[in-house]
């Protein structure tokens, strides 16, 4: 029997190893942390339980898809529940209509309908007629781009491609496609914020991806019942149930390769250290690595095997850091839906604070998800667990002074919008940061998203997932294709595997 590692228990590491395991490899997944799922980090303490990371359950099909493969289903695991209203906004000013400045999304297209045609006249009709392009992106891009994996340019630029390019408006961006045709900033906003997604800017990211309001408002938001934890845990159980063994508290420090010439080679292994601080080899032969693409390239590869160096690496356009909090507060907070959005500070600023000249700013936007709104059991009776999410650039300095002046300022602006004293309520209260990445996932410049979903950094020329030099190291995750996110990244691990399958490893 083959022996196929994986590198790192993540969304893609956890699809990977069950479709490897289904495939009839002997699969062994080494994980650093004494947890599963990566950055689906469960936090649990005084009777609070908090996503450290996704909060969003986008794209429920594929998710039940990826576990009918097994033959099994998605709901004899875990339960998922539409959360309605989606999402609630809070504004600087006040919503047209409304008495005050925030506003509902529902889930009732019709009511959505009147929420839109509130802040722009014929906006709602607009409405119907951009979804119904953004659902025809999603079609196509589901058909033709997402699980698929990429041999060359060609499989990206195509006859299928060219004939749909009116479809693809290659040249637009998913602002400029929002902006043409909704006017009010509110509105716009709502249309562009799921680019935080795909780690990108409304103007840095291709129009193709507007597929993302399809998703939001035809496929709508779900929470899975007990939190992202209950889902990694069930992809745990599906791949061991197909042979996959997990070792926890394992910590690959680097991949032997053999030389095969001209600068190629062959995994041999990967020596793996254990918390007492012990070393061992393991021989393989495949790898996955689902680990933070960079560090497996920069730090666990010889240097003349990497096909992706440094310099590429600062070039690379990276998806955003975060500054989170996890705070308990003692009384339910009915100002605030399962997910709330504060945008009531300037859009452009922090977009530019983000991308294009990486610094700290005083008004950030955030997002705010209460789970105890969905599922009582994620926090004491009468209490809320609320997660504060803020994006900020990767590579800044964080400091625990920092992250408490963040705080404040959050906590004031929910106080003011809100009209309600919050801190006297506030009894928990963690955070989590650009080093705690490093730190716990060996992130990138602490980023919490991989890579941005730009044109250049999309399907064929999105980082591959197979090494150029190294002829058995695979990559599965958020890094690679088909792109970040926890669904995505669960797509990328049955694409590896068909690779490996087509590649005759
Ligand atoms: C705060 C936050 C909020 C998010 N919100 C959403 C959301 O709402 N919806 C959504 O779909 N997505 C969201 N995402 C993105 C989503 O969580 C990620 O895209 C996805 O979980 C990444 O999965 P991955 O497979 O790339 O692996 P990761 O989760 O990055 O896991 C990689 C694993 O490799 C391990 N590892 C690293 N180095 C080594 C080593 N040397 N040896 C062994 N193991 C190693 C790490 O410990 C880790 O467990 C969010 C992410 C964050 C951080």
């Amino acid at each position: 029997m083959k022996r196929a590692l994986v590198i790192g228990s993540g969304f893609g590491g956890l699809s990977a190893a069950a479709f490897l395991a289904r495939d009839g490899f002997s699969v062994t997944v080494l994980e650093k942390n004494e947890w599963v799922g990566g950055r689906a980090r469960v936090l649990e303490r005084d009777g609070y339980r908090f996503d450290m990371g996704p909060s969003w359950y986008w794209m429920p099909d594929q998710h039940d898809r990826w576990f009918e493969q097994f033959g099994v289903r998605r709901e004899d695991f875990y339960a998922i529940h539409r959360v309605d209203p989606a999402y609630r906004v809070y504004y600087g000013d006040a919503v047209p209509g409304e008495a005050r400045n925030v506003v509902d999304m529902p889930v009732d297209r019709s009511a959505a309908r009147a929420v839109f045609e509130r802040y722009e006249s014929g906006s709602a009709d607009a409405l119907d007629g951009y979804l119904d392009d953004c659902r025809r992106k999603y079609e196509f891009a589901m058909r033709s781009f997402i699980y698929k994996n990429y041999y060359s340019v060609f499989d990206f630029v195509n006859g299928t491609a060219l004939r749909n390019l009116p479809l693809l408006n290659i040249l637009q961006s998913y602002g400029g496609r929002v902006r043409r045709r909704f006017r009010h900033p509110y509105l716009r906003r709502i249309l562009e914020f799921p680019v935080v997604f795909l780690g990108g800017s409304p103007t840095g990211t291709p129009a193709m991806y507007t597929l993302m309001n399809h998703i939001d408002f035809n496929l709508g938001t779900w929470y899975p019942q007990g939190g992202f934890g209950a889902v990694v845990r069930a992809m745990q159980a599906v791949a061991e149930g197909q042979g996959a063994e997990f070792r926890f508290g394992h910590e690959v420090v680097g991949i032997d390769v053999e030389p095969g010439g001209s600068r190629r080679g062959t995994a041999s292994g990967v020596r793996v250290r254990t918390p007492d601080g012990s070393e061992s080899r393991m021989e393989a032969d495949v790898v996955v690595a689902n680990a933070d693409y960079p560090h497996v390239e920069m730090s666990l590869l010889p240097e003349e095997y990497r096909s992706i160096g440094p310099k590429r690496w600062e070039r690379a356009a990276l998806a955003p850091a975060v500054l989170n909090f996890y705070l308990g507060f003692d009384r339910p907070l009915d100002e605030f839906a399962h997910h709330t959005f504060f945008f009531d500070a300037d859009w452009e600023t922090h977009f530019d604070a983000v991308y294009r000249n990486p610094r700290w700013i005083d008004d950030p936007l955030f997002y705010l998800h209460v789970p105890s709104k969905t599922d009582p059991d994620s926090a004491p009776k009468g209490h809320e667990a609320v997660f504060l999410l803020i994006p900020v650039a990767p590579g800044l300095a964080d400091s625990p002074e920092r992250r408490q002046v963040y705080l404040d300022h959050a906590l004031t602006r929910m106080e003011q919008r809100t009209g309600r004293r919050l801190r006297d309520h506030l009894v928990f209260q963690e955070s989590m940061s650009l080093s705690d990445f490093e730190e716990a996932y060996h992130a990138y410049r602490g980023n919490a998203f991989g890579l941005g979903q730009t044109l250049f950094q999309t399907a064929w020329f999105r980082a591959a997932n197979r090494s150029r030099r190294v002829g058995n190291l695979y990559y599965a995750g958020q890094y690679t294709v088909p792109g970040t996110g926890t669904t995505m990244s669960m797509i990328s691990g049955e694409v590896v595997a068909d690779r490996i399958r087509r590649d005759g490893v």
